[in-house]
């Protein structure tokens, strides 16, 4: 069965990430985790299904969720709970914003400003 029309599967449970605004990969790229050139190569994922990235996200709209283990925000040094926190809230934004685009961008443009190469 062909299935060419299907966007990018989810790395962890394997359903179809439909949105810009749900996707992991895109999180980490808007951040600067993650280039340009090897978004192709990074696995895809929903958000929630990082629970890593996602525990950092403070927005109602946005399930609290926390990693499992060590890298639970709980037990991690609170500044650096701060700092990722403003990052990838700042981020998730930045993900709304872009899928709510009627135009889509460069994906050049994507990042936050701080993390789109220069020329
Ligand atoms: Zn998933």
């Amino acid at each position: 069965m062909a299935r060419c029309e299907q966007g990018y599967l989810c790395d962890v449970c394997g359903d179809e990430v439909e949105s810009i605004s749900n996707s992991d990969l895109y999180l980490r790229f808007v951040t600067g985790e993650i280039a340009a050139g090897d978004l192709l190569a990074a696995p895809e994922r929903h958000l929630l299904c990082n629970p890593f990235n996602a525990q950092f996200i403070e927005s109602e709209q946005v399930p609290k969720v926390y990693a499992e283990g060590d890298f639970d925000r709980r037990q991690l040094d609170s500044d650096y709970v701060q700092q990722q926190s403003q990052l990838l809230t700042r981020g998730w934004h930045r993900l709304q914003e872009l899928a709510a685009l009627e135009a889509p961008l460069p994906l050049a443009e994507y990042p936050l400003p701080e993390f789109r190469k220069q020329g």
